[in-house]
């Protein structure tokens, strides 16, 4: 493609980001993001940047800011909520095998340091603009509309929107219903004061229909999370939601407690979790999907950001490399697709044996992860995560 095609980025998360900063390394130009929010939210409070993820930040020569603010980890253990331990897979073999280390990081100083990045390549960031829809121009490409109702052409639209109300994802399939999977996630930082009891190691505790999750990303600051099997639409049955979570995880591990009680209420926030169907249709004319708007996956997969990540290395590659736009978009799917769907569907089934809440299912559930074999797990894992890094 022409180093000087005019590229409109829509949405300024992490895949975004991500993109504007590959394509400009690729020698695109005249990049611009639109970004509906003023500033740069929290939501997820952390994720782990996997090495799979780790190996495309060091191409894109990033990976060592990173290493200021991430934390290293050692283990994911997996405990039942009365203690018992289950298992654990060993975040060290992954990352010697893929060649590079994971990190544990708040989502926050993440995509500040790539709005850093992407001011000092000098690509503009517009926040507070809203695209309000796509339609064809007529002459097989979209234009857009922004909230203020002025329209903007550009050669190629990259639609990194996101998973609830992409507007991109509706141009494209048509479609944009995110599903309901029928479990609500806390999620929360804390910086605590004193050292918490907890080494490099992702806690993972299970119980019937509830799990809570704890990152260690320093020994004073964790990001955690708490799940629950709930209808949409519940209420709480709390008047705060810490109180709530106080309430459902009172009889796990005192650390749980701690750390919901240390974390400040504004510092907790309750998301009910949607993925979508993998859907093999990613682009239609100029327009491209990227991200969570292309594949949402659950939580439970931990690799939404990873794989957001990802698609910006492969989407950046084939747009440099290949003549027409059609080319370069037809080989970013067909690299990205199999891969995404593995990982959204993955995900979708370790929630599904996470938030039962059939208690015999539970304890076989249990029973069986005590008799895993975990050096079988993480060969998969590396297996699926390593695929068409190169
Ligand atoms: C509760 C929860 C926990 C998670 N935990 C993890 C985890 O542990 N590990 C992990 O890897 N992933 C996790 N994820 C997933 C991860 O957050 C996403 O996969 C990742 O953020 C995808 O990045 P993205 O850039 O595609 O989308 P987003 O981060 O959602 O960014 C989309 C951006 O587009 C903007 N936007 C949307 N519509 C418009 C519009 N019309 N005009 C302009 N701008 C627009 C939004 O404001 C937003 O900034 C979690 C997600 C949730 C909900």
């Amino acid at each position: 493609m022409d180093r000087r095609s005019k590229i409109i980025i829509v949405g300024g998360g992490i895949g975004g980001l991500t993109t504007a900063i590959a394509l400009r390394q690729r020698g695109f130009s005249n990049l611009t993001i639109y970004e509906r929010r003023s500033e740069i939210q929290s939501k997820g409070a952390g994720f782990v940047i996997w090495a799979n993820a780790s190996w495309v930040l060091h191409k894109l020569g990033i990976l060592n800011e990173v290493e200021s603010f991430g934390g290293r980890l050692n283990q994911m253990q997996r405990w039942a909520m009365d203690g018992d331990y289950l298992g654990g897979i060993d975040i060290v073999t992954i990352d010697e095998r893929i060649g590079f280390p994971s990190y544990a990081v708040g989502k926050a100083e993440f995509q500040n340091m790539l709005r850093k990045k992407v001011n000092e390549l000098g690509i503009k960031f517009q926040n507070n603009i809203a695209v309000s829809f796509m339609k064809d121009n007529g002459n097989d490409k979209a234009f857009l509309q922004l909230a203020d109702n002025s329209t903007i052409e550009a050669d190629i639209i990259i639609g990194a929107d996101g998973r609830m109300n992409s507007i991109s994802k509706s141009y494209i399939q048509s479609d944009n219903l995110p599903i309901y999977q029928n479990y609500i996630n806390w999620v929360g930082m804390l910086e605590s004061k004193n050292p918490l009891p907890i080494e490099n190691n992702i806690l993972d505790y299970w119980g019937c229909g509830e799990r809570f999750g704890i990152v260690p990303i320093h020994t004073n600051k964790v990001y955690w999370a708490g799940c629950k099997a709930l209808p949409l639409n519940s209420s709480n049955t709390e008047p705060t939601d810490q109180l709530e979570l106080l309430q459902i995880f009172q009889h796990w591990s005192p650390l749980i407690k701690t750390v919901i009680e240390q974390t400040q209420g504004t510092h907790i926030k309750r998301i009910p979790v949607f993925d979508h169907n993998p859907n093999p249709v990613w682009f239609r004319n100029n327009v491209c999907l990227l991200g969570d708007s292309a594949h949402a996956s659950l939580p439970t997969s931990g690799q939404g950001a990873c794989q957001a990540i990802e698609d910006a290395w492969h989407l950046a590659n084939q747009l440099a490399h290949f003549g027409t736009l059609k080319e370069s978009f037809e080989a970013y799917q067909n690299i990205r697709f199999e891969k995404t769907t593995a990982i959204t569907l993955s995900g979708r089934d370790f929630a599904k044996s996470l938030f039962s809440t059939d208690i015999d299912y539970c304890l076989e559930r249990n029973r069986s992860a005590k008799f895993t074999d975990y050096q079988k797990t993480t060969n998969n894992m590396i297996a699926l995560w390593s695929r068409d890094l190169n």
